[in-house]
Formats: C-alpha cells, structure tokens, sequence
C-alpha cells in the first residue's frame, strides 16, 4: 500500500473558483512530473457555485495508482494534510448550505497537517479564529491580500504560484521545487511568476498550533431528518412570523425582527461586514428594503441593526444608505462574534462610538471583492506583485 496525500483548498465562489481550479491543477501536475498520478476535482454543496459562499476543490495524489483509485473510491477526502484557505476569513467557518452546518477550517487536517492561509494578519489572530482542535497542527501564512476576482476575469497577482511555492516547502514529498517550476514555465510561460514562487518556498515559515488552541465556542450543526421522520412529497415550510424587540437598556419593546432560517445563516459568506454609526441614521429605511438577505432588524427606537447572524456582506446597505458615514464595510477579520451592534451602542455609545471610528480607519483601502469594469484589478495586481519580490 503506498502513499495518500490530500489537499483540500477553501475558496470563495466565484470570486477565487479560477485560482482554487489552478492551485488544485498544478498541484497535480508537479506530482505527475515525479511519477506520482492524481487528481484534481471541486466539490459545492449546492449548484450553481454563488457569490461568496465556502466551497472547495481537492487535488488529491498518491505514489500508486492502485492507492490512487483505493482513495478516490470516497466521494471526497475524510482528512487532509493540508488546508489551503485562500482568504483568512474563511477561518471562522465554513457553511457551504443549508443542512451542513458550520464547519471548523481545521476539520479535516490529520495530526499535524498544515493550514497554509493568505493573510496580512499575524498567526495568533488566525489561530483565535480557527475553532479548537482536539490534535495540533501547523499554521502557515502567506503574507497577501486575499486574492479575488469574478467569474469572467481572473486577478493574476501570483498568488497561485506563491501558494504552490509554500507548499513545495512545506509538502517536498508531494513534489519539489524543482518540478513546480517546470509547470509554471509550461503552463504559464512566465519568468516573474516562477520568481514570486521561488520567494515564497524561501520565507514561508510555520508556528504550530498545540491542541485545544483556538477559538472555543462549538460550531453550530443540525440533526438531519431520518428517513422515516420526512413528511410526504416535498413540502417547504413557510416562513414564520418575526416578533418585536427588546431594548436592553431600558426594557422597551417594540420594533420588528423577521424569522430566518436556522439552518442557513450565511455569515461565512461574509468578508466585509456594515458597520453602522446610529448617530447618523435618519431612518429612511433604504438599507431596510433593499437589502437582499432581510437582515435588518427594525429595533425599538426605529433604528436599523443589521443582524450579523444573517448577513452577507454585500455592501449593498452602504451603497444605498443616503448619509455619509452611516454604513460603513469594514474588515470582518477584525470581528470575533455576531453581536447586536446596536445593543453595544445602546449599552455604551461613547465606546462604540469609538470603535466605529478606530475600525473604519483601518479599513481596507480596496474592496475586497468584485470588479466593476474592465482591468480595474490591475495596478492592485502589479503592485501586489512587486510586494512579493521586494518586502
Ligand atoms: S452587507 Fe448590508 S445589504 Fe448586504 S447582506 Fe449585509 S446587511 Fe444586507
Ligand atoms: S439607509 Fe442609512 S440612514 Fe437610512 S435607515 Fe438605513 S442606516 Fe439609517
């Protein structure tokens, strides 16, 4: 019986699909260069691949084809040894659709497999993001801006070969250096792309993460249905009724908060979260009615609270919200829980106040998602390039 290696690599739909598709490729092929098949396949838990939403591809290698056909008789990889995040919110969780669940970015990862991650974030806070494992593991980070693109234009900032240039560091039974760049220079026939690769397998470095370290709260999960408890036909329940809120504060009530689907919250779609300054809102209800998820709860005062169980982070309330200041996206990786921002403002404005004005200036200068004309992506690309040649 001969070898087994898994790579599971964690992407955005849509906006990464190409560069989860030439990581999980290359991969493949550089093993191939050293007599090792494999394969390299996606997998979403629901089709068609949206917007956002976790999904995953897979290359998975070995050193024989009959371990190679013994391994893909599973319908995906049970454990892995290596977790390729290609964006560092990913790391709070994974809800591909309804009836998963969220799952920890950790799952899969066989005792001290590695979590190789793109961020600008030191180590201890991805390691705080990611959900307590019960065997250690290693972290490695690969300093970049989370690389994203659409479904019709790929963002080239080499990011993929820096990724597989880590990984032929820290994974050389998988293949070499060596072999990797003979596959940048076949596919990509580019000299810059083989360098930014060569840079990466020279500084990536890992911590290792003990057991039990990380973030402790239990992922949520659902009891699927056994056969014998589904109702006949198919039947979709309606959505129930929302009720009233209750202010913390001074125990009023009043408001409206919609029912939501418990078995699909959505916040892992999420990489950019609104944050909003209620000193500036006018109640229009603008952001209230167009949101495209009903994520705002209407709150005693008639406020609006965007409910961060629930959202997505579309951006759409900043852009439509009429006052400046008002709705602000910001960073999600600087977030570690999904509480009410208005309760927090309502229990201490000056300190909310505050962090709304620290967070914002912060922020990312560039959105992190989407392209809205033609080679916007550009100098971002260039210059992040160059970054990676000269830190
Ligand atoms: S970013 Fe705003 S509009 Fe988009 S889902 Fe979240 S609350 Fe709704
Ligand atoms: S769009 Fe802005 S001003 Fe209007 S209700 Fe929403 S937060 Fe308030």
């Amino acid at each position: 019986m001969g070898r087994l290696y898994a790579v599971e690599i964690v992407y955005r739909g849509i906006f990464q699909k190409t560069l989860a598709k030439n990581l999980s490729r290359a991969i493949v092929l550089a093993a191939h260069r050293e007599g090792k098949p494999g394969i390299s396949f996606g997998r979403y838990g629901d089709s068609p691949e949206r917007n956002g939403i976790p999904a995953k591809g897979f290359a998975v290698v070995a050193t024989d084809d009959l371990t190679l056909e013994e391994g893909m008789a599973k319908y995906e990889p049970k454990e892995v040894d290596v977790t390729i995040a290609v964006d560092d919110t990913l790391c709070k969780g994974v809800e591909s659709w309804a009836w998963y669940g969220l799952q920890p970015i950790n799952r899969l990862l066989k005792p001290g497999g590695v979590l190789l991650v793109t961020s600008l974030e030191a180590p201890a806070t991805l390691v705080a993001m990611a959900h307590r494992k019960e065997t250690p593991y290693r972290l490695a980070v690969l300093k970049a801006t989370p690389s994203f693109s659409g479904l019709w234009v790929y963002k080239d900032d080499h990011t993929d070969v820096r990724i597989l240039g880590a990984l032929a560091k820290l994974m050389p039974d998988l293949f070499s250096l060596v072999s990797l760049q003979e596959v940048i220079a076949e596919e990509w026939k580019d000299g810059l792309k083989a360098t930014s690769a060569l840079r990466a397998y020279e500084r990536i470095e890992t911590v290792e993460v003990p057991a039990g370290q990380g973030n402790p709260e239990k992922p949520y999960e659902f009891q699927l249905p056994k056969w014998h408890e589904m109702r006949d036909g198919v039947a979709i329940p309606g959505i129930a009724t929302g009720g009233a809120m209750r202010d913390p504060e001074s125990g009023q009530t009043g408001g409206y908060r919609p029912a939501r689907n418990p078995t699909f919250k959505k916040f892992t779609t999420r990489t950019m979260r609104p944050l909003i300054d209620f000193t500036k809102c006018i109640k229009c209800t603008l952001c209230w009615l167009q949101c495209p998820d009903s994520c705002f709860d209407v709150t005693p005062d008639g406020l609006y609270d965007a409910n961060m169980e629930a959202c997505c982070g579309c951006g759409v309330c900043e852009a439509v919200c009429p006052e400046a200041g008002c709705v602000t996206m910001v960073n999600e990786a600087e977030f570690h829980d999904n509480a009410s921002q208005w309760e927090a403002w309502r229990h201490d404005p000056d300190g909310y106040l505050k962090l709304v004005s620290e967070t914002i200036a912060r922020r990312p200068a560039d959105r992190s998602h989407g392209f809205r004309f033609r080679g916007q992506y550009q100098p971002q690309a260039a210059a992040e390039i160059e970054a990676a040649r000269h830190p």
